[in-house]
């Protein structure tokens, strides 16, 4: 007999050999009659897989988070047998593993377009209404790779995942088998809905030395409803792109020729720099004065951090020899603010210290990895260095909450926080991490009250408070992080000279508000949908003009007010399509200007949500300066 631990951490002895299937009906009958898989010290398993002694084992049954996994990693197989319905050979199969919101298939040898995916989409509905049983099988190793003959990718996954033994195991529904672990469902027809999604290149193994498979996206629920309900959000998600959002309002691009390289166009550009007036304003309040520190450094600079063994080991700071020496772009800017700290001589008194910069790094992340403005490789953080004395910690933690806590107000932003504490290799003196969380902790008991925390996740190097928000259709964002430092001071030899007269080192906290500019854009652009604030809409105002005739007095009403961004509709349109180009631009106020309102002095006005009425002009300008002052989240001028 062996002895298994349950999720109540109760143990229990099975014969040796037992499945996991065998667990379950130890348990109860009913429990092993409804079990799909299962899985063992944490890693998701067929029901059919066998425990070891001193295992962790959970059974995985229609009710259990992982049974979604399941059934889309099944919907992966049922895609791939309608691929070989379709094209027989011509379709190499290679991996089709489930992701958090469905599957994907890794494919060689189809070109597949968006009619192909609905032919598929036709087969895998045969396949589902066939209810095929889904058995698993035990297959000689010879036997597997004569199998696999034309096929040297799974001849791969057979010589490295799937090496040794002198079994493989498969899995076979109708005249369909491949080489799989599993788990899958019992049948085809447990499928309640399913999608076929996108179309993607992706290489082999993630290599780009490797070939460009062709990779179809799906997804697929136990019910057709569920499936509904997600087809739904995806196609809010969509229409909120800011990839999308972004060109079409001229905010930015990333060209070919830049991978992970934002250009901010001419509408973009006015954005960032309010949002940048905005954070240079808070980090005012906050006491921070604003510095700025270069780029192109020698590598030097982050061995005596300790980044640089860090950063270039994952690969993920550019660095190079030229002239004998090796350079680096910053990869962040503590180091640099740091040599600023250490600059004078600096005493109790002079603490804090509070450094900000709109600094500018570049990180070498995967072309992969690189998404829009959520993912790039140049970024520029709205970053801050404070550096305290350790008896300053609470009291600075909660000026920065607070703000933090405000500033995501006033852009309509749930926010939560996460504490993350010592992690088992932890640097630093223990006593100064004890009294850094509970000071902490303290801060976040007044300012947030409830709030997540994540036992030793902390860096090594201090505790941190990261910051996640909830957008206007529920996802969330990690965003802005305050995290306390008791290693860099050490490692850079940071100094002030405390109230005794002795040398001591300062606690450092670094801390972004957004996080980085253009990651924030990207956030906030699908946030409003394009539809942003009037205090941070590029175009505030467009004057339409009835005809040609009233462009003067257009005119005229833009020098009025100079002081907002206004621009004229200059094209010889109808005033309809005026109207309606400048609610495809998202303008929070239209001017339609007449022979009427020339003579009257009125002005008649339109919001962006397609309301409309008439005022004076001076009244309308006083309610924009208002509405902008007070940085109001919608168009509120007409009522
Ligand atoms: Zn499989
Ligand atoms: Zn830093």
């Amino acid at each position: 007999m062996i002895s298994v631990e349950l999720p109540d951490g109760s143990s229990l002895e099975v014969e040796e050999n037992s499945t996991v299937e065998d667990v379950a009906y130890k348990i109860g009958t009913g429990l092993g009659d409804d079990t799909v898989a299962g899985k063992i010290n944490g890693e998701l398993v067929a029901k059919k897989d066998e425990v070891s002694d001193g295992d962790q084992i959970e059974i995985v049954t229609e009710d259990s988070d992982e049974y979604t996994k399941v059934l889309r990693h099944s919907t992966a197989h049922v895609f791939a047998q309608a691929l070989k319905r379709i094209y027989g050979d011509q379709a190499k199969l290679t991996i089709g593993p489930w992701t958090d919101e469905g599957f994907y298939y890794d494919v060689e040898g189809l070109d597949l377009t968006e009619e192909d995916l609905e032919e598929i989409e036709e087969e895998m509905e045969n396949i589902i209404q066939e209810d095929l049983d889904i058995r698993r099988e035990k297959i000689t190793r010879d036997d597997a790779e004569d199998f696999f003959d034309e096929n040297r990718y799974k001849r791969e996954i057979l010589s490295e995942e799937a090496s040794g033994g002198d079994y493989v195991t498969f899995y076979k529904q109708g005249e369909f088998k491949d080489l799989c672990k599993g788990p899958h469902v019992e049948s085809t027809g447990e499928i309640g809905g399913f999608k076929l999604l996108e179309i993607a290149g992706a290489y082999w193994r993630g290599d780009e030395e490797n070939e460009m498979l062709t990779r179809v996206y799906g997804t697929a629920f136990p019910s057709e409803e569920e499936l509904e309900d997600f087809v739904e959000k995806r196609r809010e998600a969509e229409k909120r792109d800011h990839r999308r959002i972004g060109q079409d309002m001229d905010l930015f691009s990333i060209p070919d020729f830049s991978p992970g390289g934002v250009h901010f166009h001419r509408q973009g550009m006015k954005v960032r720099r309010e949002l940048e007036e905005y954070i240079r304003q808070k980090n005012e309040e906050l006491g921070y004065e604003e510095v700025w520190t270069p780029e192109l450094n020698k590598a030097e600079l982050w061995k005596k951090t300790g980044h640089y063994e860090a950063f270039k080991e994952d690969g993920e700071m550019f660095a190079w020899r030229q002239n004998d020496e090796e350079y680096g772009l910053k990869p962040m800017n503590c180091a640099n603010h740091s040599h600023i700290f250490n600059s004078d001589k600096r005493s109790y008194r002079d603490l804090p210290i509070k450094l900000s910069e709109f600094g500018t790094v570049n990180r070498n992340e995967q072309s992969g990895e690189l998404s829009g403005l959520l993912r790039v490789r140049t970024l520029t953080q709205d970053d801050g260095h404070a550096y305290i004395r350790k008896n300053q910690i609470e009291n600075e933690i909660k000026k920065h909450l607070q703000t933090i806590i405000e500033m995501y107000e006033e852009f309509g932003f749930d926010t939560h926080f996460i504490l993350e504490t010592k992690p088992p290799k932890a640097q630093g003196p223990d006593k100064l991490w004890e009294e850094a969380e509970e000071s902490l902790k303290n801060a976040l008991d007044e300012k947030v009250g409830e709030y997540q925390v994540n036992e030793e996740e902390g860096a090594f190097y201090g505790p941190k408070i990261g910051v996640e928000v909830e957008d206007a259709i529920g996802r969330e964002w990690q965003l802005g992080t305050v995290q306390l430092d008791f290693v860099i001071p050490r490692n850079y030899g940071l100094k002030y000279v405390g109230e005794d007269n002795e040398e001591h080192y300062p606690v450092m906290i670094h801390r972004a508000i957004l996080g980085s500019i253009e990651r924030f854009m990207g956030v906030m652009i699908e946030h409003f949908a394009g539809e942003f604030p009037t205090w941070l809409a590029p175009e505030q105002v467009r004057i339409l003009p009835v005809t040609d005739e009233n462009h003067e007095y257009a005119q005229d009403l833009k020098q009025e007010l100079d002081s907002f961004r206004v621009e004229i509709e200059d094209r010889s349109w109808t005033v309809g399509k005026k109207i309606q180009a400048a609610h495809d631009d998202n303008v929070p106020y239209m001017l339609i200007i007449g022979d009427d309102e020339e003579e009257s002095s009125n002005i008649s006005i339109r919001d962006r949500q397609e309301r409309e009425t008439k005022c004076g002009f001076d009244e309308f300008k006083q309610e924009l300066e208002k509405e902008i002052k007070q940085k109001r989240l919608n168009t509120e001028i007409i009522q």
